[in-house]
């Protein structure tokens, strides 16, 4: 089937680019989609845009009527048929439209706010796209911002900058070139889409605003000239079915549905489809119905679909069918056309998400990470790299019991890491009360800043009550060597293998070097939280042992590294405080503020 449908594909008969928009938070993204589409139904009756599921359709003619304004457009042959771009913006829909590690987003707009130039999210949107080989185009977007700007909409984009006065056009050219420069730090080249000297090595950046529409013509006309020449054989329509699950959704009267983009091929009512679940395993179903949006209206009636018995590459569809509550967004709907063809696709299928969940690199201790798509949980883990907040296991769909009883496990061994980040997704009545009744903390929240900031509060809690443990503990001295062959970690905590070379050491015993810089200083390391002696777990080391130590920040100073602020030179001494020693015997101390033995 696959040979014939690759026999079959041809120049003539292409399909329309699926597009995403990506970059950092209010540069204006949503506001460049609203205008594509608005702009679209002020632009007339040519060719009326279609509202689709999770995408809006803009047809050629539509495009042909909106670039009109460009400069040169008439020797251009529009030979797709449309682009449908996807409706929300950002990293997790560009994640979910993937198959088999390589992105089913033919070509992505990356939007740059120029009076801010590359941002955070835009660095990252970049590697993304750049892992993914996608091709981009970028909207340096907010021109209207710059100083004394005169907006005159409909021209070439082009045309409006050269006839703004020279403060405006200078201001222009200064910001322009230094997101190039910026560019050029992140190992790329850029250029003004006119002065672009070759489109395949440079990424063209198009002046744009989404609040005046000024070079939104010539952003389209970009898009279709790129996805043309660049791209004709990828868009060749193909009788193989590639489609990739965006989003799954509970529609009062429908059930749970699955938003879908088609990208090639076609799916019929009554298909049998094949999808992957959160529980490793796949469902077998038959569409029950294929629903798209009534076409754009003034107003539009939520929930008022239009059944369709066949739906073709490429658009954004919802499919209606019984048992869909597991399905995985973010991973590709296979069809069966035969019975025999169930196996093969089943099996297909939870190969898939094996491979996709995979590729993940898991620390020994860490955060429990789930999510609602898969796209959403690269997302969080990339968020979470860049944090430096480690994570020990992933897993798509709600929390369950099974998942507390797992962070349950990671407490024992770090009580910061006994912590479930539930990133849009439910957590079970049941799994909640286990959690509660073990310790375990679940935070949830759709937002990956709120996630985040609410674990960092839970892990300076932690510390704070670390340290109020261990204030009014006697400090016995000790002196320990570190064997450098077994340091399993450097940094907060610090875990490795120590000598008592004198004195005794103690759970809550406060750690310190000596500075490198000032030796009258002493650097903070943390408190001894836990100790291992023949792999078990002891409260007290005496001298001559071999032990293992954990070390943790007590939030009091920045965590200390093996390796940078000390090493196997430095030995490592209890802190002794407002602690004296006894005279009469060498582990009995006395608090010398209170008096108290
Ligand atoms: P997103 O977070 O990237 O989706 O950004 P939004 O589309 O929500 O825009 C963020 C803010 O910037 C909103 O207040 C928009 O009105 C504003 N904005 C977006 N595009 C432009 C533009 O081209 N010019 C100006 N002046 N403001 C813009």
């Amino acid at each position: 089937r696959k040979a014939e449908a690759e026999k079959n594909r041809s120049v003539s008969n292409l399909r329309a680019a699926v597009i995403c928009v990506l970059g950092h938070v209010d540069t204006g993204k949503t506001k460049i989609l609203d205008k594509l589409r608005r702009t679209s139904v002020q632009a007339g009756e040519a060719g009326g845009i279609t509202q689709q599921i999770g995408a809006t359709n803009v047809p050629i003619e539509n495009i042909k009527e909106q670039t009109k304004i460009v400069r040169g457009i008439s020797q251009t042959e529009f030979r797709i048929p449309g682009l449908l771009i996807i409706d929300t913006p950002g990293h997790a829909s560009f994640s979910n439209l993937r198959s088999r590690g390589s992105s089913l987003c033919d070509m992505a707009i990356l939007v740059v706010d120029i009076m801010h130039g590359l941002e955070e999210q835009t660095i990252e949107s970049l590697n993304l796209l750049k892992a993914k080989k996608t091709p981009f185009v970028v909207a340096l977007n907010k021109i209207d911002r710059l100083y004394d700007w005169s907006t005159m909409s409909r021209k070439d984009v082009r045309d409006i900058i050269s006839s703004q006065g020279p403060n405006t056009q200078n201001e222009f050219q200064t910001r322009t070139k230094q997101v190039i420069l910026q560019f050029a730090e992140q190992g790329m080249n850029a250029a003004l889409f006119y002065e672009n000297p070759d489109p395949k090595t440079y990424v063209s950046l198009v002046p744009t605003s989404a609040i005046t529409g000024e070079g939104m013509g010539n952003l389209l006309a970009l898009l279709v000239t790129n996805c043309q020449s660049m791209l004709a054989k990828r868009l060749m329509f193909s009788e193989e079915l590639q489609a990739t699950v965006l989003e799954v959704k509970a529609i009062t009267g429908l059930g749970t549905t699955i938003d879908c983009i088609l990208v090639n091929g076609r799916l019929r009512e009554g298909d049998t489809v094949v999808m992957a679940t959160s529980d490793g395993g796949s469902i077998v179903t038959q569409i029950r119905s294929l629903l798209m949006p009534q076409p754009m209206k003034e107003l539009r009636v939520k929930n008022d679909y239009i059944e369709h018995k066949e739906v073709v590459a490429a658009q954004g569809v919802k499919i209606a069918a019984k048992d869909l509550e597991k399905v995985i967004a973010g991973l590709n709907i296979l069809v069966a056309r035969s019975p025999d063809e169930v196996e093969i696709c089943k099996e297909e299928v939870v190969k898939d998400l094996a491979r996709e969940l995979g590729r993940i690199k898991l620390q020994d201790r860490g955060v429990l990470v789930q999510a609602s798509t898969l796209g959403s949980l690269e997302a969080l883990l990339e968020f979470l790299k860049d944090s430096k907040i480690p994570y020990s296991s992933v897993k798509i769909g709600p929390v369950v019991k099974r998942d507390v009883m797992k962070a349950s496990s990671m407490l024992e061994r770090e009580n910061q890491y006994g912590t479930i980040l539930a990133f849009d997704v439910k957590v079970e009545r049941d799994a909640q009360e286990l959690a509660d009744q073990l310790g375990v903390k679940i935070f949830q929240a759709d937002i990956i800043y709120h996630l985040f900031d609410q674990f960092t509060a839970h892990r300076e809690q932690l510390k704070q009550q670390l340290r109020q443990q261990n204030k009014h503990v006697a400090v016995f001295p000790c002196k320990l060597r570190i064997l450098p062959q077994y340091v399993f970690n450097s940094r907060d905590p610090i875990v490795m293998g120590v000598i008592v070379e004198d004195g005794i050491v103690c759970v809550g015993t406060p750690i310190c070097v000596q500075s490198k810089e000032d030796p009258s200083q002493f650097l903070d390391l943390g408190i001894v939280s836990s100790i291992e002696s023949n792999h078990k777990s002891v409260e007290t080391a005496r001298r001559g042992l071999e032990v293992c130590i954990k070390i943790e920040n007590a939030g009091d100073s920045a965590p200390k590294m093996f390796g940078r602020h000390f090493d196997e030179k430095d030995m490592l001494l209890s802190k002794v405080r407002q602690f004296v020693l006894c005279q009469h015997c060498l582990f009995f101390t006395k608090d010398r503020k209170s008096n108290k033995a």
